[in-house]
């Protein structure tokens, strides 16, 4: 049996490893537009020690995803975070997140906001299936101060986008599950009774674990000592796949034979995986799936851009792991940083101070294009105002800025729907899936368990 993989990402690598572990025999080919393997994994070799610049972290609450790293064999190299916490930035000051609640939003109606009186969070009418903005949800309920603070700038952290371009359903699971709850026993909706309902589930889940003895011990997040690197290294040396790194597929066509890929690769093949970004996704199945195309352009993505920086010291930078910034803050450019030598144990032991600044949200391609000593400028500007620690006094040693464009996909409203309607038209066509960041939510336990079922349908 012959596989092409287009895309050499998380996505794509872990599905060419599940194949592989199914089927020893296979031949798969695996095939990257790019330079490098990883896609939004990226560790770059900084002086001080590998540091990631793509994603940094993983939700090790999710076993399957902790099991997986132990299957290939990289147990020993998770690490977790320290204590520290975040911490907000609004009205030019920086604030404790509330405790509780779901995604910032709290179980009451704020009260400090004038806009937004106790008594806003009328019941309304809810049809469980239904969808809606968090921004609009929360909004209309609590007033608009907790969502441009609060809520957009945790949201921000996750997907690069503002609570408005972001559907309840999928951003929020949780918190949509729970309103459908209400509405099907025919109790009042309100979003204070929701966020209620999911804290107590939350709470009843951790007393079941822990009467089983296996949550107080696992972090809620975790990471890789060596970086990123060593998941998707390890990856493509198991996967037994043939890597072709600067193949940029423009086309897939089928036939008796098989599928034939333009733009790399050899010969047909009988199964095809594409793992890449949601609007790639609809160019290459034009010939394929026709059908599909809308509903993938239906994706919006959100660009962004990382300045990675080491200082040789770190006086004077907070104890906390990293600050995230209200939407249209006055003077603030960057979106979020972390202050990685703070947040994780492992890299404060290499000594000074390692700090990620973000820019840029859905819609603002701006922040992600500017010019680069802008950027540095900027991360340097913001970090200055936000905590008073001055980057160029305490000796900026390493700098790297990454560009990610189109690096998340927006689960905006209706989202699953419309990948539910993506995957129902691919699925009429035998032998091809379309798998990513796009499909079952862009954390890298999602991406992993999303290739790993798509390797199951396709080999059943
Ligand atoms: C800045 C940033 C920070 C993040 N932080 C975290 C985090 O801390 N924790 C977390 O869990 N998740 C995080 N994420 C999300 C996570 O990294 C991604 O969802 C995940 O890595 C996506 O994997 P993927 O394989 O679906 O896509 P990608 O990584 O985008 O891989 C797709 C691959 O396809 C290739 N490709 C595209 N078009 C073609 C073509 N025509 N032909 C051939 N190849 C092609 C691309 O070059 C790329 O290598 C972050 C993402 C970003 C951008």
């Amino acid at each position: 049996m012959r596989f092409a993989i287009i895309g050499a990402g998380l996505a794509g690598l872990t599905a060419a490893y599940e194949i592989h572990k199914a089927d020893p025999s296979a031949v798969i080919d695996v095939l990257e537009a790019g330079e490098r393997i990883g896609g939004k994994l990226f560790t770059v070799p900084f002086a001080s020690g590998p540091t990631d610049i793509g994603a940094e972290a993983f939700l090790a609450a999710r076993s399957d995803a902790v099991e997986f790293f132990t299957e290939l064999g990289l147990a020993d190299s998770l690490v977790s975070p320290s204590e520290a916490k975040s911490q907000y930035y609004a009205g030019g000051k920086l604030h404790e997140f509330p405790a509780g609640g779901v995604m910032g939003i709290p179980a009451e109606a704020p009260t400090e906001a004038p806009e937004a009186p106790a008594d806003t969070d009328h019941p309304f009418d809810w049809t469980p299936g239904q969808d809606i903005s968090v921004g609009e949800l929360v909004r209309r309920q609590y007033g608009d101060e907790i969502v441009d603070t609060v809520v957009s700038s945790l949201l921000g952290g996750v997907y690069s986008s503002t609570a408005d371009d972001l559907g309840v359903r999928a951003s929020v699971p949780a918190l949509a599950a729970a309103l459908d709850q209400l509405a099907e026993a025919g109790e009042q909706v309100t979003l204070s009774a929701a966020v209620k309902t999911v804290q107590a589930q939350r709470e009843a889940t951790k007393g079941t674990s822990e009467t089983s003895g296996t949550s107080e011990t696992r972090p809620v997040f975790q990471t890789f000592k060596g970086g990123y690197a060593e998941l998707y290294e390890a990856l493509a040396e198991q996967c037994g796949a043939d890597i072709h790194l600067d193949s940029f597929v423009s086309a897939i066509t089928k036939n008796a034979e098989g599928f034939t890929i333009k733009g790399g690769g050899e010969g047909t093949y009988d199964k095809v995986i594409l793992a890449v970004p949601a609007p790639t996704a609809a160019v290459l199945l034009r010939d394929v799936a026709p059908d599909a195309a809308p509903h993938l352009r239906a994706i919006k993505l959100a660009s962004s851009a990382i300045v990675g920086m080491r200082f040789d010291s770190s006086d004077g930078l907070p104890d906390n792991s990293g600050v995230l910034v209200a939407v249209n803050e006055p003077g603030i450019t960057a979106k979020a940083f972390t202050f990685s030598s703070k947040k994780w144990p492992h890299l404060e032991s290499r000594g000074g101070a390692l700090v990620r600044a973000s820019f840029g949200r859905l819609g603002d391609e701006a922040s992600a294009r500017m010019d680069e000593d802008l950027l540095v400028d900027a991360a340097l500007d913001d970090l200055l105002t936000i905590t008073g620690f001055d980057g160029r006094a305490a000796g900026l040693s390493e700098i790297f800025v990454q560009r990610w464009f189109g690096g998340l996909p927006a689960y905006g409203v209706d989202h699953i729907a419309t990948v539910a309607a993506a995957r129902a038209e691919i699925a009429h066509v035998p032998g091809i899936e379309a798998i990513g960041a796009w499909a079952g939510g862009v954390g890298v336990p999602a991406v992993i368990a999303d290739a790993q079922a798509a390797v199951h349908r396709l080999i059943k």
